[in-house]
């Protein structure tokens, strides 16, 4: 018998999410962001879920060939562009766009005389100062790239530092520069990640590129998935493997801080950090039993957690256990382990099964 610990993708729910992004920008093009494994969620199968999509975000040249080689024609943009000079032979034999954000790049597209035309989204930095160029450099930029001997297609892009803060002025600023820079130059725009498409409508522009929402979790502090109408894409579950009686006073797994306040049944489950459950998740954080809510207790260990089961007298080995998905949202998880809910859906492990639910 295969260990339990199971990832259940919920492909309905990444198409409700994906209805959710064209009914709030309705006039925009969407580049699904699937960068990082779709988020945990498994590369191809949510790409072909997407069927709607008009292109697809990712950070590697691993991932974009992947799509390729799955049979996906779509837009595949590279989201931090080339890494050398030897990727530009895969780019056009793939036909990928290239994000373009440093100067270093553009040599490397001056050096590379590729043939063929090529697809760019130059990256301009309206105050997030992670990538991107300066407004100044954007002008000069574009003019090196229509120098080049292949035909370049043109797009503009910026990414927001602060969009799920509703009420910071960080956001309208950025909005309003790259308005300003872009004012006189031709091409596609797109500004706007998850929290924008939910409260930016202004930066819709061109094209959206939501990644956090389609998975359902909210980008935004103050509202929860289901304010927003996002449906929870995985659902990570596993089965307890014992069931143990102790006795008040018995201190429970690594370091034994968390000690039993009366003679109690304790459940292991086999999930633990090894398989992207976060170490640092404390003693109280919920958990699924038979669907009903129970406590985590003492350390999360390399392949099994501790649960309190003390409400819970019928609980038994091989009953399910819930750690995150429909009835308990990952953004609550993350909240309460210190974390978001894009660190804990991306490092879902690899020896975790997965099942897509279509
Ligand atoms: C990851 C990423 C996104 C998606 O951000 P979410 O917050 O997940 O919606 C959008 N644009 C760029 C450039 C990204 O790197």
């Amino acid at each position: 018998m295969m260990r339990p610990a199971l990832a259940r993708i919920d492909l309905q729910a990444l198409q409700h999410n994906f209805n959710r992004v064209q009914a709030l920008a309705p006039d925009s093009k969407v580049m699904a962001i699937i960068k990082a494994n779709a988020y945990g969620h498994g590369l191809v199968p949510v790409a072909q879920a997407l069927t709607g999509a008009d292109a697809f975000g990712v950070a590697c040249l691993e991932e974009a060939i992947s799509l390729r080689e799955a049979g996906f024609s779509q837009r595949i943009v590279l989201l931090e562009g080339l890494f050398g000079q030897d990727d530009l032979a895969l780019i056009h034999g793939y036909q990928l766009d290239v994000v373009i954000h440093h100067i270093s790049q553009v040599e490397m597209l001056e050096q590379g005389r590729q043939a063929g035309p090529l697809d760019v989204w130059l990256k301009i930095d309206t105050g997030m100062h992670r990538l991107g160029f300066a407004p100044d450099q954007v002008a000069v930029v574009a003019e090196r790239l229509a120098r080049l001997p292949q035909p370049v297609c043109l797009r503009y892009l910026s990414h927001f530092a602060c969009a799920d803060e509703q009420e910071n002025p960080a956001t309208q600023a950025q909005l309003d520069r790259f308005g300003e820079i872009c004012a006189d130059l031709k091409g596609e725009r797109s500004l706007a990640n998850s929290a924008a498409v939910l409260a930016w409508p202004a930066s819709h522009g061109d094209w959206v590129r939501p990644g956090i929402m389609l998975y359902g979790s909210s980008p935004l502090p103050g509202s929860t998935a289901r304010d927003l109408d996002l449906q929870a894409v995985m659902t990570l579950a596993t089965r307890l493997i014992a069931v143990n009686p102790h006795n008040r006073g018995d201190a429970i797994g690594y370091g034994g801080d968390w000690t039993c306040p009366e003679d109690m049944q304790v459940g292991v489950a086999a999930i633990g950090y090894g398989d992207g459950y976060p170490r640092h998740a404390p003693s109280g954080m919920p958990v699924l039993v038979n669907g009903k809510r129970s406590a985590l207790i003492g350390r999360v260990s390399m392949d099994m957690i501790c649960i309190d089961l003390s409400t819970q007298p019928d609980a038994k080995v091989g009953d399910e256990v819930i750690l995150w998905g429909t009835d308990l949202p990952v953004d609550e998880i993350a909240q309460q382990a210190g974390t978001i809910s894009y660190e804990l859906l991306c490092g879902v492990g690899s020896r975790v099964q997965f099942s897509y639910l279509s």
